[in-house]
């Protein structure tokens, strides 16, 4: 029985329910009144605080993303925008990847971490060379990473991670430091939820995978990942732990994209319900290809429309959690979900262990890979190319280090408080970018940029104070936030 409030993954995900959403929403995917009626309740709306958006439920979504008629996708692609503009405006947070172990004991398979490929060299990072590689990250610019791992309690324990997390965190290069980092490791205890959170974690990032239980259990024939109910449950594991910005994502190409995206919403509804805040944000990888990996093997892969549908019905239902995108996507196709709803992007990445240092920009080293890039531009062309768009490259923390995780972020946004707050902070990031790290050109640009954006802080203290702060970092100073 499906139960929001439920701590049972299949009463939270409950595939009745699914079932009988989708068969809701191919029922009315035609139904332009109700089509308008469900756009209308999740436009932003202003209030006596600020700007307001209700989001919706995963039935009203799923109506959305089933509605194939042209007109209604412009409408829905053209809120998604509106949306996207009201919370995030023109900012993109840049993150990067960093690959610590590919030991895994999972037998995923889709993934080339999977402990029957013996194909791939194993490859665990020590300490000096997490230095090397954090010292290569912040040579380029990154602030915040995500660091991933396969699953392998012998050789990969938490304590490992722990100490990786550590070792970042300590290392001060030049001007360099990394001031968030998002874990994305396999589903753990309660208590090890905690020790992460008190290592100073930023978000605690894990991909349901698919959220069909009978493919879950056939794509992960064996390992600890193969238990469903762990895996689902995870969540509610973390934020016990006192995780409160967790980070939820389905990997595409699994199992079929509309049940995908209903459980997803329901999994945003349930942490809702239960903890008072929803995810911080969703990730929406697709499968690549990869060593001993092939795509085509899966039968549910999806096109780059209806992937953008996808973004965009989840901007819309789900409108302060901030969308995150890999290198795994393109450059147009980055290009063109970025407008309709996606609010990070990874820049300059490395998906293999030890990626980064003693490589020049063009070199990559495939042995490790977990997939292959399909973005392989560095961090600088691809902050002049955001640019270059009308983006705002960010690489702001500023969030997470005021205590404005959880709730307390989605309040910020509610009243607000984005354009005095999130818009200055992203420009004083990045002119430490422009300083520190890019070419002549990107900083021309980018420097061209903050005059102009600086000026539309509404807040005329609050723009005074920026001013000050941005001549201060083109003073040497730096670590500047509101
Ligand atoms: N080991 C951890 C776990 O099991 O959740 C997380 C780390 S894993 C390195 C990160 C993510 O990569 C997985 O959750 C999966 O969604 C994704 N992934 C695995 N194989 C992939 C492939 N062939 N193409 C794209 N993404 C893939």
């Amino acid at each position: 029985m499906y139960d929001v409030r439920s701590l049972k993954a299949e009463e939270f995900i409950d595939h009745e329910e699914i079932l009988e959403t989708l068969e809701y929403a191919e029922a009315n995917k035609h139904n332009k009144e109700l089509v308008e009626e469900i756009l209308e309740k999740a436009r932003p709306k202003k209030t006596g605080r600020g700007v307001e958006c209700a989001g919706l439920s995963h039935k009203d979504a799923s109506v959305l993303l089933a509605c194939d008629l042209p007109e209604m996708t412009e409408k829905i692609y053209s809120l998604a925008r509106e949306i996207k503009d009201a919370f995030y405006g023109d900012r993109i947070v840049m993150f990067a990847p960093l690959y610590l172990s590919n030991y895994c004991v999972n037998k995923c398979v889709y993934c080339p971490y999977h402990m029957q490929n013996k194909e791939i060299p194993r490859k665990k990072l020590t300490q000096e060379e997490v230095r090397q590689e954090v010292i290569a990250l912040q040579d380029m610019g990154h602030k915040r990473l995500a660091i991933e791992a396969g699953e392998d309690p012998v050789n990969n324990p938490l304590e490992y991670i722990l100490e990786c997390i550590k070792t970042i965190y300590s290392i001060k290069h030049k001007n360099g430091a990394i001031r968030r980092v998002n874990v994305n490791i396999a589903a753990t205890t309660v208590e090890n939820y905690h020790k992460l959170k008190e290592a100073g974690i930023g978000t605690y990032i894990l991909f349901q995978e698919t959220y069909h239980k009978e493919s879950y259990e056939t794509l992960h024939p064996a390992g600890p990942k193969h238990n469903y109910a762990y895996h689902t449950e995870a969540m509610d594991r973390a934020m016990e732990g006192g995780i409160d910005d967790v980070g939820l994502g389905v990997l595409f190409g699994l199992d079929k994209y509309k049940y995908e995206f209903a459980g997803l919403l329901m999994h945003a509804e349930h942490l809702e319900a239960v903890h008072g805040v929803g995810p911080h944000t969703i990730s929406v990888p697709r499968l690549k290809r990869a060593a001993d990996i092939d795509p085509g093997q899966f039968d549910n892969g999806i096109d780059d429309d209806t992937f953008a549908k996808i973004i965009a019905c989840i901007r819309i239902a789900v409108p302060y959690t901030g969308m995150i995108i890999s290198t795994r996507e393109n450059e147009s196709c980055r290009e063109k979900v970025m407008k309709l709803g996606i609010s990070q992007i990874s820049g300059g990445s490395r998906t293999s262990v030890g990626g980064y240092a003693g490589y020049s920009a063009e070199e990559r080293p495939h042995d490790t890979e977990q997939f292959d890039v399909s973005d392989q531009r560095s961090l600088d062309e691809v902050v002049k190319w955001l640019m270059e768009g009308g983006y705002i490259p960010s690489f702001c923390t500023a969030c997470y280090r005021e205590g404005r995780t959880g709730d307390r972020f989605m309040a910020l946004c509610k009243v607000g408080q984005i354009q005095n707050c999130c818009h200055p902070n992203a420009l004083l990031t990045l002119q430490e970018y422009l300083q520190d790290y890019a070419s002549p050109e990107t900083r021309k640009l980018g420097e061209e940029l903050i005059d102009r954006e600086i000026l539309k802080v509404p807040d005329p203290k609050r723009r005074e104070k920026a001013l000050g702060y941005l001549e201060k970092i083109r003073n040497g100073e730096r670590d500047f936030r509101f």
